[in-house]
């Protein structure tokens, strides 16, 4: 099986991978507090894992390689309970765009940022609205939580999805860092229940809230039930979204233009 992981390859073999067109998946994820028994590294290990098991499965097909994780995301939410690491949302932005550009300055001309916190996901989206339109890249944004969504929901017994450091994500930990989980006390320090309703108000209106609004020790969820065969699932299933994500050829096909001869306009892309 070929290397896909960016920071273990030779800069010569990197420049073949351009020249072989591989998708490049740069991962995006946080430090933060992750409750009372989860290391703060929980989303960057995750999504680290989940990246380069879904390039090992895609690159039967297609050449795939993994950037080192963007590990410094947007998580001042999390700062109240300590731990967390955040960037203002501006140099949130530089960063990506500077490594996007890296990226296409070497040849790269299709890049997921694949990202495995939720607090990244409206300034990554609007990252790409920003860039896409003139980029000489096709650029696609993930989440593995939703890319995944039932596939990964359906291992849970006691939460509807995965939440944080939750059954999920406790669950995944317990296959990566089984010496950092403690679990000690897992079957007493469960949220309570509303504890995804912490960024909404009325019936469809966004909030911005620290997320001490919803629990007490840092975690929404409940990992009582966790266990590393539930977690080993979910992290074949998050991978196997993100590897049928990449060998879609819808996903980096170019954009229909229906517009009519005479209509003119801007061109998409130069
Ligand atoms: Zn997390």
């Amino acid at each position: 099986m070929p290397e896909v992981d960016w920071s273990r390859l030779k800069a010569h073999e990197l420049r073949q991978r351009a020249n072989d067109n591989a998708v490049v998946i740069l991962p995006i994820a946080s430090i933060e507090q992750h409750g009372p028994h989860l290391p703060v590294m929980t989303d960057t290990r995750l999504g680290h894992e989940i990246a380069l098991r879904a390039a090992r499965k895609a690159s039967a097909e297609r050449p795939v390689v993994v950037t080192p994780v963007v590990w410094s995301g947007l998580s001042e939410h999390h700062m109240p309970f300590g731990g967390t690491l955040t960037l203002s949302h501006d140099t949130f932005r530089r960063v990506i765009r500077d490594l996007i550009d890296a990226l296409i300055r070497h040849g790269f001309r299709d890049i997921l940022i694949a990202n495995s916190h939720g607090g990244n996901i409206i300034a990554m989206q609007q990252i790409l609205d920003e860039l896409s339109p003139t980029s000489a890249a096709t650029l696609v944004a993930t989440t593995y939580v939703m890319e995944a969504g039932e596939d990964l929901s359906q291992h849970l017994e006691d939460q509807p999805g995965v939440m944080h450091a939750g059954e999920a994500e406790t669950s995944m930990m317990l296959v990566c860092e089984p010496d950092l989980v403690d679990i000690r006390n897992i079957g007493t320090i469960a949220s309570p229940d509303d504890a995804g309703k912490f960024l909404a108000a009325g019936r469809g209106s966004y909030r911005w809230r620290p997320f001490a609004h919803v629990t007490e020790n840092g975690l929404a969820g409940n990992p009582t039930r966790s266990n590393a065969e539930k977690g080993e699932k979910m992290l074949e299933a998050g991978a196997d979204a993100i590897a049928r994500l990449i060998l879609d050829p819808d996903t980096w096909a170019d954009p229909l233009d229906r517009r009519l001869p005479e209509t003119g306009g801007v061109p998409f892309r130069d």
